[in-house]
């Protein structure tokens, strides 16, 4: 007997994330829209409970970081000066038959034998001499392979494989392991060309060049633009960070792996301000040196970009560990010097251990100056702040000193390959400092939070075998969400639907709970069917009101009820007036 083919982890989780209304596909009804996903009403909780981890844990928890909430659509100058309009590009190759795009790096290797055909007619019309060469993979039929292509030659030109009739068709070659045809269509692939992932839209009543903006790609953006404002309005010193949380929109050539790689999604970003290291080597002396196992709990006066940067990692780390996401599913990727932008210092990326592979859940960028200078020099408006105690201590140095200082930075700059000061502005760069003035540093932990949600479902998603006494089978899927992140937190239920005692306690117990947080009422179907479709939906408490509450039972267990554990299983009787109490810390 054959066996059942295996389904793949990541297929199993996206239907249960369908049938549980979890995330749906956008547009379903009319066949769905590439890269865009919505979140149902489990997952809007989810979501929701995940911002709120994050916003309570990079502000509110804090005294050095506060909040924005800026507009999607900016001046289109913002992403001129970022660099997004001339850079923000994937190399992108495209299908010599489809014209479907496919990013020039997301290609995967493939072998059989590549047809060419010298033509094609359409029947009752034209005919075309365009050559068309696609891949005929390994094990493809030959009948199987030509009606495939008739079907790629008719989708294009909203034909129907029938009307196409394919001419002059010959073998050129057998390849192994070739990454010029495209993934799907096998179709062979033009050249790699950058392909810009900014979506545009036009604003204002006319639909010219000059109308035209962009929907952001990146929250951080807002923070850099509106970094005077907070500054002048928070009352907030260097170091300090700016948060957000909110849309970001990228015309992503190949969306792709669920929600992982979308075309509309959310981001967490903060940007971390910090003084240039110059200024604390004025101010303490010197600037503290990371080594492996230094003390990063308490940031300290003396730290430079580095400690900073290394303590931003801890936190993010410790963060994830809070939701359940250990040091078992996480990996670090430390971007090589090739790979660094040449304003970054060094960049990390922190990885899951998703079931298509490890891959990018966070990045954190230690960008210097880079953001700040750019806008400071297309807006011509100061980013620069005034630090008083920088001052003072510059005022302390003897000419030599800050003669040395001035050498030593343009050493650096003419050392740099990309992007370095001329001598000139090294010059006024640093007599700027001396005087206390200097625009920050910035450190930038950037999450997203849809690829956040499918870590998070990933991680939870769990199968347990059960046989009932009649020694039949089945398997059940539970959702180890972790208790702060569950989008309901506890299911309460009567253990019988026709006693109206059994009912109005329940009743009374559900409305004390969700006053506090999400809890669900069920009394349909048995205790068990009530457990197991709470631990589809990843709740971790389950509250059953039974005749021992009603004090059927004897005294000492009136008014008590039995609290399940999702993920045990475990049962323990508890008095309704220590509920509260006891489920409030964990779910919190
Ligand atoms: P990738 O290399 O995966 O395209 P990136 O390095 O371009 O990502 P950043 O620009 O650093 O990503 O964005 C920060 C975070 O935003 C990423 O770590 C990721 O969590 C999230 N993110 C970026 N692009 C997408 C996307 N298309 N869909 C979902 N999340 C995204």
């Amino acid at each position: 007997m054959s066996q059942p083919k295996e389904i793949p982890q990541m297929e199993k989780i996206v239907s249960l994330a369908k049938r549980r209304g979890f995330v749906f596909q956008s547009s379903e009804i009319y066949g769905g829209i590439n890269g865009f996903w919505d979140y149902g009403p489990l997952g809007a909780e989810l979501k929701r409970n995940l911002r709120d981890t994050w916003w309570r844990t990079m502000t509110r928890d804090r005294e050095d970081v506060v909040g924005l909430d800026a507009t999607i659509i900016m001046h289109p100058a913002i992403w001129k000066a970022s660099g997004h309009v001339d850079t923000f590009a994937d190399l992108m190759r495209e299908c010599s038959v489809t014209n479907k795009r496919v990013r020039a790096d997301h290609v995967e290797p493939q072998s059989g034998v590549v047809m060419q055909f010298s033509g094609f007619s359409i029947t009752g019309g034209s005919s075309h001499n365009d050559s068309i060469t696609v891949l005929m993979r390994g094990g493809e039929h030959i009948e199987s392979f030509r009606k495939r292509v008739r079907q790629l030659v008719a989708q294009a030109r909203n034909q129907t494989a029938e009307n196409i009739e394919l001419h002059g068709e010959s073998k050129i070659d057998a390849v192994e392991g070739s990454v010029d045809f495209h993934p799907e269509t096998g179709g062979a692939l033009g050249e790699a060309r950058p392909f810009n992932l900014m979506l545009k839209t036009y604003v204002g009543p006319t639909a010219t060049e000059n109308d035209i903006a962009y929907l952001r790609p990146e929250t951080a953006q807002a923070i850099f633009a509106q970094f005077k404002n907070v500054v002048d309005s928070s009352r907030q010193r260097v170091p300090f960070g700016i948060c957000q949380i909110g849309k970001a929109f990228r015309n992503e050539v190949t969306p792709r792996n669920f929600t992982f790689r979308s075309r509309e999604f959310e981001q967490m970003e903060l940007e971390f301000f910090i003084k240039p290291d110059e200024a604390i080597e004025a101010v303490c002396g010197s600037v503290a040196a990371w080594s492996e196992g230094a003390d990063l709990s308490v940031p300290q006066d003396n730290w430079g970009w580095e400690m900073w940067h290394r303590y931003w990692v801890k936190e993010r780390t410790d963060y994830y560990a809070g939701i359940g996401l250990g040091a078992d599913v996480l990996d670090y990727h430390w971007q090589t010097k090739e790979e660094l932008a040449h304003y970054a210092r060094a960049c990390v990326d922190i990885l899951f251990k998703f079931p298509f592979g490890t891959e990018e859940l966070e990045g954190l960028a230690a960008r210097g100056d880079f953001d700040l200078m750019a806008h400071q020099t297309a807006s011509r408006k100061p980013m620069d702040v005034f630090d008083e105690e920088v001052k003072n201590a510059f005022a302390k140095w003897t000419d030599e000193q800050r003669a040395a200082l001035v050498e030593r930075k343009k050493a650096e700059h003419r050392a740099k390959e990309k992007g370095g000061l001329t001598d000139a502005q090294v010059d006024e760069w640093c007599q700027k400092l001396f005087k206390g003035f200097y625009v920050p540093h910035v450190i930038e932990p950037s999450a997203g939070l849809d690829r956040l949600a499918l870590a998070v479902l990933s991680n939870a998603y769990s199968e347990v075998e059960k046989t009932d006494a009649k020694g039949k089978s089945e398997t059940l899927y539970v959702m180890r969400l972790h208790p702060r992140l569950a989008p309901v937190k506890v299911g309460v239920f009567p253990l019988l639907k026709n006693k109206p005692e059994l009912v109005a306690k329940a009743r009374e117990v559900f409305e004390l709970l969700r006053k506090h947080f999400s809890a669900f009422y069920d009394e349909g179907g048995s205790i068990g069917k009530r457990y197991a479709r709470q631990d589809e939906a990843g709740t971790p408490f389950c509250l059953t009101i039974d005749f021992e509450t009603l004090g059927e039972k004897g005294e000492e267990l009136k008014d008590t009820v039995t609290l399940r554990h999702r993920d045990d299983g475990s049962q323990e009787r508890v008095k309704i007036s220590e509920l509260l109490g006891k489920l409030l810390p964990m779910v919190g």
